[in-house]
């Protein structure tokens, strides 16, 4: 007992003597291998999806398959069936100002809020494009 104190004792001498310059290496390798990392953590995210899930959006299985069910199975924005199967075949959709879970999306829907930022009035403009020349494109 006395010799497990002592040693935590000097253990948190040492680390209050080296944290900068632990940090600073520990901030140095993060940058150095920046996309190693990355993609060490989407493998881990890939084959641990439901400690993904937990961690990220603090959402049980239970919870996810509750929203399956709520959804029928399919993608929150399109008819298309989620796929829990495939790794790109359902995302956990969340507002990334709040972080609040909005839904499950299919990768395509997943992929359109991503790239038009959640900006609805991107999307709003889009629609409108699409269906200007949907409307020119049957009159001409
Ligand atoms: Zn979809």
């Amino acid at each position: 007992m006395r010799d497990a104190e002592k040693k935590r004792e000097y253990q948190k001498a040492w680390w209050e003597r080296n944290k900068e310059r632990k940090r600073e290496y520990a901030r140095q390798y993060r940058a150095k291998h920046r996309e190693t990392i990355r993609e060490a953590k989407r493998k881990w995210n890939a084959s641990n999806p439901e400690r993904h899930r937990f961690t990220n959006y603090r959402l049980r299985p239970a919870q996810i398959e509750e929203m399956r069910q709520v959804q029928g199975g399919r993608c929150a924005i399109c008819p298309r069936m989620l796929d829990q199967s495939r790794r790109s075949g359902e995302h956990v959709d969340h507002c990334h100002k709040t972080g609040k879970v909005r839904g499950l999306l299919c990768h395509h829907c997943n992929n359109i809020l991503g790239k038009a930022n959640d900006d609805v009035e991107i999307l709003r403009s889009a629609i409108a494009y699409l269906e200007k020349h949907a409307l020119s494109s049957t009159n001409a």
